[in-house]
């Protein structure tokens, strides 16, 4: 709760797995800060028969731009939206989007509930009351926030050290550049984000084998085959869904590697291989074991681009098909259907983000999957994995590396980071540090403060641990749309952040298509996160860096390379300018030198070649080739535990309603599924007594839960799914921090548990 004046205390229903409640004075309360208006009350669904002498004087409707930043990617689908004032009224999707079939999906409609939430932060709050407690907040200015993170951030590096300050970045992903320039300018490696958990294991595994930070995916039109490894795209991305229909209508076939049947299996008309979770490595490699005894791979190209094959050939014969078959839990004639089809290329793969790698020898069962793509000869070549045309920028995910001061400043700085004897090899390859390990740096006393944007203390497996590390450090502060107890109620300071509707940083940037935000007025003093990390650079002392506090200046240097500057996009038909392309792309990349600094031709690896042996693992110890090691928790490697909990517990799959913990308040898409449910297979359900609708005990060796079963073929039996992000039935308490040692991922798909019926 709030002190202060009136408009602060609004903050009772938040996260707290209540829906939103509002009375229509609150409302009108609220979007009157920036003008209310009769279309909004409909589009919003909050107040659909406001009165008339409620609503605002009628104003001109006026069309403006946007792009969504609710998937928690990089700024994606385009926006029309429509304001009568500083009000958007309502949404459209934007056509001449250029990110791939964009289509506003419920939760982009739903970011206009959120945008005007009456618990939206709307001032800069410092806390009254000892961290660690239900946090008392006092307003106070924004030049009072500013000078207060600048003294702290100052302090602790005046005292302990520049990089014992921690740099983050959790939902959404815009504000990373600009971030990684503060630290890096300041002195601090320490740059971390939710990557930690995300993507990044990915591109890691990517870069041990080809030197490439991301594999080439997607099915193009000579592709044959695709695999769908480990991706529900009608949940995760639903937009880009039209491309993949479209190919199967072209002749695609499709191969989903999935524990669950997903709607990709009959939408896409799919051959399924439902592996038990975390034996992606091991599936791999017995597809591999038929493609090399039956010659089904690419001689030429593995003699002339593939380091370590010899090895590799040796080891695959470990994994015939009837025991990959055994380890997975595919059928032994699926693993040699699905091998076969490399015979029929080209054959590329969609990777997701997690389910491959969320597992203790995750990374390992991501480099398999690539190797595989990689023995067939399919890397970049047409209708393979193909290695896209560098993009105008790169995404904001990464940030241009002059712009993020990673070329310059970071090299030096790399013997500061605070993971680099936790995770060597991540250290050595992925610029920003792993998280994971945050409580281990605090109790190290490698960092003392931290900065957190989006950032949500619940991510991580055992939450209170990393509630305890913000609580022990010298100085914290967030930056947010929404008070969320659970990790603010241990930071010092609570700044209010500006919307995607608010925002004018970053650039969206789709290939050779830049586009810019038309900003509307934020709501109460909210603040774009790009003008925050401005401001407290500039108050750090770095002025230069930070143009003095000029947001556009430095937006116009991150700009740089497109060549535009804020105001030419600003003047440009809807803020959007297409930068020419230097050619045509090429395929085969690697032939042309165009995948090395040095331009020669080749990989960017040690051994200039794609390593299936990897030389840097070797160099750590580590195992070189793909090997396979069951999961540390799995049936195998644990059959004593197993015999008390004989399911497997997957978290952390995408729903199409939330996206992490975001919009449990939001009626338009929480109505859909307004509490946790734990889906089981029909038959696990009738062997426990359990039916649809019950209340469920989701229980294991660290802790337990209770929730509502909900009965699906989805999920294979022995299995049970359940999505994250709730408050109270945190699965997040159940997770081991048992860490994969090449990416440091956590293990969140494949622990052990059970389901009991709960007694009423
Ligand atoms: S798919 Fe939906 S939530 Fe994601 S960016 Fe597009 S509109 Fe926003």
């Amino acid at each position: 709760m709030v002190s202060g004046e009136p408009d602060q205390v609004m903050f009772s229903t938040t996260g707290k797995g209540k829906t939103m409640r509002q009375t229509r004075r609150e409302f009108l309360k609220t979007v009157a800060v920036a003008g209310s208006s009769a279309a909004l009350l409909e589009c919003t669904g909050l107040l659909r028969k406001a009165s008339a002498e409620d609503l605002a004087e009628s104003m001109a409707e006026v069309k403006g731009y946007t792009y969504c930043d609710g998937c928690n990617h990089v700024p994606m689908c385009g926006m029309v939206y429509f304001r009568r004032g500083e009000v958007i009224t309502r949404l459209e999707t934007r056509q001449d989007h250029n990110y791939p079939n964009s289509t506003i999906c419920s939760k982009g409609y739903a970011q206009l509930q959120e945008q005007y939430h009456p618990d939206r932060l709307r001032y800069p709050l410092k806390r009254t009351n000892p961290k660690g407690r239900p946090a008392k907040w006092k307003r106070i200015s924004w030049d009072e926030a500013i000078r207060t993170t600048a003294k702290h951030l100052n302090g602790v590096k005046a005292k302990y050290g520049a990089d014992k300050v921690c740099f983050f970045t959790g939902d959404p992903k815009e504000m990373r550049p600009v971030l990684q320039r503060l630290a890096y300018s300041f002195g601090s490696p320490n740059f971390g984000s939710e990557s930690s958990t995300c993507f990044r294991s990915v591109s890691l595994g990517s870069l041990l084998l080809s030197g490439l930070p991301r594999p080439g995916a997607g099915p193009g039109k000579e592709t044959r085959n695709c695999f769908v490894w480990g991706v529900n795209q009608s949940y995760s991305m639903a937009t880009a869904m039209k491309s993949l229909l479209r190919a199967k209508e072209a002749g695609v076939r499709y191969f989903v590697v999935d524990p669950r049947k997903t709607p990709m299996v009959r939408t896409l008309d799919g051959f399924h291989l439902p592996l038990r979770p975390g034996t992606d490595g091991a599936l791999a490699l017995g597809i591999m074991n038929v493609v090399i005894n039956e010659d089904l791979y690419d001689k030429e190209f593995v003699g002339k681009w593939v380091h370590g094959f010899e090895e590799l050939k040796v080891y695959v014969q470990e994994f015939p098909p009837e025991k990959t078959a055994r380890i997975t839990g595919v059928p032994a004639d699926r693993i040699r259907e699905a091998a076969r089809a490399f015979a029929d290329g080209p054959t590329t793969v969609m990777l997701s983000a997690s389910p491959v790698v969320h597992h203790t020898n995750g990374n390992q069962n991501l480099r398999a999957v690539l190797t595989l793509f990689a023995i067939t000869g399919n890397f970049d070549r047409p209708g393979g994995m193909v290695v896209p045309p560098p993009a105008v920028l790169p995404s904001t995910t990464d940030g241009h590396p002059v712009f993020c001061r990673r070329t310059d400043l970071l090299p030096k700085l790399q013997p500061l980071r605070a993971d680099r004897d936790y995770f060597p090899v991540w250290a050595e390859l992925v610029s920003e540090i792993q998280m994971n390990r945050l409580p281990e740096y605090v109790d190290r006393g490698r960092i003392k403060a931290m900065l957190l944007f989006g950032g949500n203390a619940k991510m991580w497996p055992q939450p209170h641990l990393y509630q305890k590390a913000l609580l022990g450090m010298d100085f914290s502060a967030a930056v947010d749309y929404f008070y969320r107890p659970w990790t603010h109620d241990y930071v010092d300071l609570l700044l209010p952040a500006a919307t995607c509707f608010e925002r004018l940083a970053p650039a969206a940037v789709f290939g050779r298509s830049v586009y810019q935000r038309q900003p509307v007025k934020p709501l109460g003093e909210a603040r774009e996160d790009w003008q925050i990390i401005t401001d407290i650079g500039t108050a750090l002392g770095l002025k230069k860096e930070f143009f003095n506090g000029s947001l556009e200046a430095v937006i116009n240097e991150d700009l740089k390379p497109t060549g535009l500057t804020v105001e030419q996009l600003r003047k440009a038909e809807g803020s959007m300018a297409t930068v020419p392309a230097s050619g045509a792309p090429k395929p085969r990349k690697y032939e042309l030198g165009m995948l090395r600094p040095d331009k020669l031709p080749g990989f960017d690896t040690p051994t200039g070649k794609i390593e299936v042996y990897s030389t840097i693992l070797e160099k750590h110890g580590v195992d070189p080739l793909p090997t396979y090691k069951e999961p540390s928790e799995s049936l195998l490697s644990n059959p004593e535990m197993a015999k008390k909990y004989p399911l497997v517990f997957m978290t952390g799959a995408r729903i199409p309603f939330y996206t992490h913990t975001k919009w449990r308040d939001v009626p338009w898409v929480s109505e859909f599924q307004p509490e946790p449910v734990v889906n089981l297979n029909p038959q696990d359900a009738k062997a426990r007594g359990i039916r649809e609708g019950d209340t469920v005990i989701l229980e294991n060796s660290r802790g337990h839960i209770t929730v509502k079963a909900h009965l699906t073929e989805m999920v294979g039996a022995g299995m049970v799914d359940i999505y994250h992000g709730w408050v109270k039935q945190d699965v997040n308490t159940m997770l081991a921090r048992d860490f994969d040692p090449i990416s440091g991922f956590p293990p969140y798909k494949s622990a052990l548990c059970d389901v009991k019926k709960a007694s009423v």
